[in-house]
Parts: structure tokens; sequence; C-alpha cells
């Protein structure tokens, strides 16, 4: 494919220290060498090496910039093109000043992900990987960047092709039946495809497991607080988010602005869901304790049901009791310093397999204790820390949710010994649909759509 010479800010912009500015393309090298002044030229350098020297203005002769640059040629760069990186000081006015200057020398603005659409367009990277970029950048906690760090690996994507190989195999015992109808081997061939078939759809079920832990991993663990007012809720999610480093984002709503706080807890992000409307409209939420809980409900993943050690359950307590039933609750009893009087062993009855935990927001105990029980309930036993394949994006979801829906119906055709070229028919649909999942049969479009997605200079 033939591509322009592409350069962009490789490093977060106005954070100090060293920026890099990335160039890319055919022009890469020769564009840097028009403004570059050192010991060589870097056309006659060799590849993969760094150079000290300077930036100057072509025309005038001014000098710019003091710089590092680094040549690397193509094919072992990240793109599979010639690259060339500036490395200067990290100040805006500089990093502008030097991007100002490749842009006027030969090179083009990148797009946002446009590095990343090369590596995939040039056959570096594939499209799974890819996008797995795109969550390595917004990765909100470590394990969730080994989640991206994995697929960016490619991990999903082998997995995704021994797939796949299972479904061409099948295939090919399709149209050796089809080839040779005079032998006798109809019965084998559908002992076989039903063999590959089950090996695939569990598999494809076996991921597709992982996908609500990964989607957790990606965007945070839905997390309501509720109960009534005054039980400690503000209290208890300031110990929280103290304790632990919260990242507060901001995300444009269609009608308002909402504010969404991420707390790390032991590896996994809590997403706790309007923790803005619990403490800055405080009133009007101890007002509908019970409505608002009901209303938080619908979105979590996880309930942090509060209730107040010193007092006896009130009716209040009850309803949010019963709404809460069905979802994942961790049962908080606060205020465990005051004397108790709330009824421990009534709370169990309703909540016999939740774990409860007992907690002072004021004195600050237990709050490890909810912790450990958070992570726990995240991971319940089930995720193998050291094998971090989930699947977590939402088109590859969706494509293996319909390859499992295809596989299932090409295991019922066989069951009812339907024609096996109809078989044939729904094997190639799972084998085209994930195909999709690495790239292998996307459109134009949709790879414009994933790459829209990236920071700019990636
Ligand atoms: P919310 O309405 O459920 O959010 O409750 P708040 O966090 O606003 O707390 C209500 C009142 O209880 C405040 O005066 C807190 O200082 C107090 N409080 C919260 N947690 C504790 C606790 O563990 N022990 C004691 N003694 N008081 C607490
Ligand atoms: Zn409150």
């Amino acid at each position: 494919m033939d591509f322009d010479t592409i350069a962009a800010v490789a490093t977060p912009m106005g954070e100090g220290g060293v920026a890099i500015i990335r160039v890319s393309g055919p022009e890469a090298v020769e564009t840097v060498d028009t403004i570059f002044r050192g010991k060589q030229k870097l056309s006659t350098v060799d590849s993969h090496t760094i150079h000290y020297g300077h930036l100057h203005e072509p025309k005038t002769g001014d000098l710019v910039e003091e710089v590092l640059v680094s040549v690397m040629r193509a094919p072992r760069t990240f793109t599979r093109e010639d690259v060339v990186e500036v490395n200067c000081h990290g100040g805006i006015v500089s990093v502008e000043r030097v991007l100002a200057l490749i842009l006027d020398n030969g090179a083009r603005l990148a797009d946002p992900g446009e590095f990343t659409k090369r590596a995939f367009l040039n056959g570096r990277i594939d499209l799974s990987q890819a996008e797995a970029v795109i969550d390595l950048i917004r990765a909100k906690t470590d394990r969730a960047m080994k989640v991206a760090l994995n697929q960016v690996e490619g991990k999903l994507s082998r997995m995704i092709r021994k797939l796949r190989q299972n479904l061409i195999e099948a295939m090919a015992h399709i149209e050796v039946t089809l080839d040779y109808p005079e032998h006798d081997v109809e019965d084998v061939t559908q002992q076989l495809l039903m063999d590959k078939c089950q090996e695939v759809k569990e598999e494809i079920a076996r991921l597709l497991q992982t996908a609500s832990q990964g989607k957790i991993l990606r965007e945070g663990l839905s997390t309501a607080i509720i109960g009534r007012p005054n039980v400690g809720k503000s209290s208890l999610l300031n110990s929280l988010v103290q304790e632990e480093k919260a990242i507060v984002t901001d995300v444009a709503g269609t009608t308002r602005d909402v504010i969404e706080e991420y707390v790390n807890v032991r590896g996994v992000p809590l997403r706790l869901i309007d923790t803005a409307g619990i403490r800055e409209t405080e009133d009007i939420v101890e007002k509908i304790g019970v409505e608002k809980s009901r209303q938080l409900l619908q979105q979590a993943d996880l309930v942090l049901l509060v209730l107040n050690y010193n007092e006896e359950l009130t009716e209040d307590d009850y309803r949010i009791f019963e709404a809460a039933k069905g979802f994942q609750v961790i049962l908080i009893i606060n205020k465990f310093d005051l004397p108790g009087r709330i009824d421990l062993e009534e709370i169990k009855r309703h909540f016999p397999n939740q774990p409860l935990i007992m907690t002072s927001a004021k004195e600050e105990t237990g709050i490890d204790l909810l912790e450990k029980a958070i992570a726990e309930a995240f991971f319940s036993g089930k995720v193998q820390q050291d094998d971090l394949t989930y699947v977590s994006n939402a088109r590859h979801i969706r494509l293996l949710r319909q390859a499992e829906q295809a596989i299932d119906d090409a295991i019922s055709g066989i069951d009812e010994r339907m024609p096996i070229d109809m078989v044939q028919i729904d094997i190639k649909k799972a084998w085209e649909l994930l195909g999709e999942v690495i790239g292998e049969s996307v459109g134009e479009d949709l790879i414009d759509q994933i790459f829209s997605q990236f920071c700019l200079g990636k």
C-alpha cells in the first residue's frame, strides 16, 4: 500500500521532561534530514540508532531545538514503515515548534490512531490487537492494563485462529464428502463435524464467560452504595476514596455532565454510580432513600448495602432488602463503634450467602475487610490471575455471540441430519464472524471507525 508521511506528538502534551514526535512513512528520514544537523546525515546512519543534533529552520538557518533523533527503518518498526522519533524538551512551546517544522518539511499531521491503523493495514498487528491498544490507553487499573497487554501480544488472536482452523478442517471434510458422494463417509463425517463444532462451541462459550469480567476491568464494576439516610454511606465512600486512588473522569452526557468516579480497590476498578448525587444533593437524596436506592440498583454490578449497627431495622431497611435481592450484595453494618441494636440474625436470614462486614467509618475500622470483600466478590475464585485473556471489547463480544449462534445452528443441523451442505453454510458463517474479530473480513468503514477512537499520536 502507498502511504504518505505522517507526524504527531507521541507523548502526552504539556507533561514536562522529554517529548517524542513520531514521524512515519516513506519520507520520514528525508523529512527530518532536511531540518536536522548532527555528525551524520540521517540518510546514512544504521537503522535503530540514536543521534544527537539540532533542528534548524532550513530556509533561514535559525536554530529551533536541541534534539535526539532515533532512526528506525522498515520493516522492523511499529508501523512497518520508516520511523523517525524526535526527542525534544517537553515544554508545549518547543514541542509545537518542532512539530510545525516537521509538518512544514514534508509530513502531514497524523489523524488520531493513524499510526496504529498503519500497523494494522501493513500487517504488523491484527484488529483485535489494534483495539487492545485503545484499551491500553484507557486502562484504569494495572489488571485492566495486563488484559489489554495480553491482547496486544495476540493471545486472543491466537485463540481465534485456532478456532477458525478447526472450522476450516470441518469444512474440508464436508468438501470431501460432497466430492465423493459414492463413498459411504456420511456417518464418519457427521461424528467428526459434531466433535469439531462442539469443541469450537465450548471454547467460544468459555471466552464469552470472561466477557463480563473483561468488561468490568475495562469499564469498572458499576457499584451502587445504598441504604437509609444517615447510616454512613457518604462517610464510607469517603474512606474508600481516601484509602485508594480515586480517578475522576468527566463524561459528557446528553443532558448534563455526569461525573464518574473510579476507585481502584485491590486491582478491581469500581465505578461508583452517581456519587455526585449522593454527595452533593444530600438533602434530596436522603429524603428519598428507598426510591433512590431502587434507581441506583438498575445499573449495578455490585451493591453495597449499608445499615446502622446502632439502630433497629426499620420499614425502610426492609424495603431496601427487597429491592436488593437477586443482586450481588455486600452488607455493611456501619457505626460499629456505637452500641449494637441491630438484629444481625435477621439480616443473615434475608441474605444468607452474602458477605457481611462490620465497619466504623468514623474510626476507619473494617475498611480493609470491605475492600477484601469487594475484591473477592469480583474474582470469587473464578479468575486465574495469571491467565488474563478476557474478551472485553463490545464488538468482539457481539461477534462471538453471533458465531456461537451459527455453531449452534450447525450442531442442530447435524443432529437433525440436515443435508451436509446446509450445515456447511452455518460453519462458514461462524468462520467468517470469528474472522471479523481479528479483522480478516472487515470493511473499510469499520476500520475507520475503530481507529478514530485513538488519541492523537498513537
Ligand atoms: P449517609 O446519609 O448514609 O450518607 O450518612 P453520612 O455518611 O452522611 O453520615 C451520617 C452521620 O453519621 C454523620 O454525622 C457521620 O459523621 C455519622 N457517621 C458515619 N459513619 C459513622 C460511624 O461509623 N460511626 C459513628 N459513630 N458515626 C458515623
Ligand atoms: Zn450521604
